[in-house]
């Protein structure tokens, strides 16, 4: 019988009240991966409390204290860069390549804010008054509620409980019911790092229930959150009740521009990695393919020379640079958008299939996919797929490129291919995205910004920036 995983309350390893199970299958195979305990808002409920009691003690330690069990976590989650990634490409079905750069892009999280936990300046302002003082401090704001999406299984909870920590809150994560295993894996480094307990919880349960526990509570001050735009919407309407603080990181549908003076060879590489890495399953994956009309055959011809190559398998395949979509729902969408495109006169330059036999008979595989004679009235061009298939539309100029491109109610990331510095300068300027890649196909790093326009989101992710979400302004006024 398969070991049953617990969740990590108050520092101790418990099952749910309600004594429900969950079940983790690999989607590539269909393999039961893990049996995980799965609770409810009791649970939840028994989380928020442990955090609450932890909070006085955690966020009066010195910064320099903080920052020595995130260093510490930082070095133990390197040093299981293996066999985390192992679960992951195990339950969500990442290729391996990729999913080590997971780990090792958050564990740079833990280590980056270890250093930025010491940086929570505040100011002194110059009064109005000769005898009054201005002083502003900044303060955690308590209790972070932290919810976290599937495709990026321990990269979404890294980029969230580390500057949380370093801002001196407490935390419960709830991850998604697809992707317990590696964030269990992380939290008993997190035990091994020795955080007092109480610090980090680990709660996994029905969604809805626990979301509800992180609006309801009182001790719960902020919601971080990354998933649709949907669940978001909900969250941020049930926040107001409280007036409760929120950040999310919601879809997206990239537009990438391809201009007529581009390197075609590495805008070719550029699409390549912004729509099918994780197997289209990122938000900031390009959505929309828009190629200069005068060189559109020509790029068309290079992109499907380079996807009809790519390798598509089971993630722990070493040499698989495609896996499964997440799930049977993950499979559907994406299929129907093709058929759904199909039907409305598109023109399948490659793939277009689900795959179903041999190694694929049992996994969720679509054939990455480019299609073109693409309309506007195609759901591709305004839902987010989700999945390996890319649709090409060619622009006549850089003014109908821009509407077009910000003609969505997403504006996460978007992508522009030029060697023209006036042009790529003009058009950064004039997205209406929250990220833009220039002659960049891959635009996340640690230390930069990362988070929406629009319907996208609220707040950002990374860099200096996401302590901003973590910490309160306070406003000292002294008189002499
Ligand atoms: P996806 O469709 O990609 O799975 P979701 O937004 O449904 O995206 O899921 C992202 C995260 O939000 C997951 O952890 C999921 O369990 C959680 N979630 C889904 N519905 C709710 C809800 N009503 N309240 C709180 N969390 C939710």
């Amino acid at each position: 019988m398969t070991d049953i995983k617990k969740m990590y309350i108050g520092g101790e390893w418990v099952e749910a009240i309600g004594g429900e199970t969950l079940e983790v299958h690999n989607p590539a195979t269909g393999e039961l991966v893990g049996v995980v305990t799965f609770g409810d808002e009791r649970d939840a409920l028994r989380a928020i409390d442990a955090a609450h009691a932890a909070f006085p003690a955690w966020s009066k330690l010195t910064a320099r204290e903080r920052s020595r069990y995130l260093y510490r976590l930082y070095e133990l989650t390197f040093q299981a860069r293996d066999e985390l990634a192992a679960l992951i490409s195990a339950e969500m079905g990442k290729p391996i390549r990729e999913a080590k750069g997971e780990v090792v892009g958050s564990a740079d999280y833990f280590q980056w804010y270890a250093e930025e936990a010491k940086r929570v300046y505040g100011e002194t302002i110059p009064s109005s008054f000769p005898d009054k003082r201005i002083m502003v401090i900044r303060q955690p704001v308590g209790v972070v509620g932290a919810i976290t999406p599937w495709n990026f299984p321990v990269n979404m909870v890294a980029r969230k409980i580390a500057p949380a920590l370093a801002a001196g809150c407490t935390v419960v994560l709830k991850p998604a019911e697809g992707t317990p295993l590696s964030a269990i894996r992380l939290f008993e480094l997190i035990h091994e790092a020795g955080f007092p307990a109480g610090v980090v919880n680990l709660v996994i349960g029905q969604p809805e229930k626990v979301g509800e526990a992180f609006l309801t509570s009182p001790k719960v001050r902020k919601i971080a959150f990354t998933g649709s735009t949907r669940v978001g919407k909900l969250l941020m309407e049930g926040a107001a009740k409280q007036v409760k603080r929120v950040s999310l990181e919601l879809g997206g549908h990239a537009p990438f521009i391809v201009f007529e003076d581009a390197d075609l060879d590495a805008a070719v590489k550029g699409v390549f990695e912004s729509k099918y890495r994780n197997t289209g399953q990122m938000c900031i994956c390009t959505n929309r393919l828009y190629v200069h009309e005068s060189i559109v055959d020509a790029f068309v011809e290079k992109l499907v020379a380079r996807v009809k190559r790519a390798k598509v398998g089971d993630g722990r395949q070493k040499d698989t640079e495609v896996g499964p979509i997440i799930n049977e729902r993950g499979l559907q969408k994406v299929l129907d958008h093709i058929e759904d495109a199909r039907s409305k006169g598109a023109v399948v330059a490659c793939g277009g299939r689900r795959l179903t036999e041999g190694e694929y008979a049992n996994g969720y595989f679509v054939e990455p996919t480019v299609l073109v004679n693409v309309t506007p009235e195609m759901k591709i061009l305004t839902e987010e797929t989700f999945g390996p298939v890319v649709p090409v539309i060619p622009f006549k100029d850089e003014a109908q490129v821009i509407e077009m491109a910000n003609d969505s109610n997403y504006g996460l990331a978007a992508y522009v291919y030029t060697r023209d510095v006036g042009r790529a300068f003009r058009l950064s300027e004039a997205l209406e995205y929250g990220i833009v890649g220039v002659n960049d196909g891959a635009p996340v790093q640690t230390q930069a910004p990362f988070g929406g326009f629009k319907e996208s989101g609220l707040g950002r992710e990374g860099g200096h920036h996401a302590m901003d979400e973590f910490l309160e302004t306070k406003f000292i006024s002294f008189g002499l």
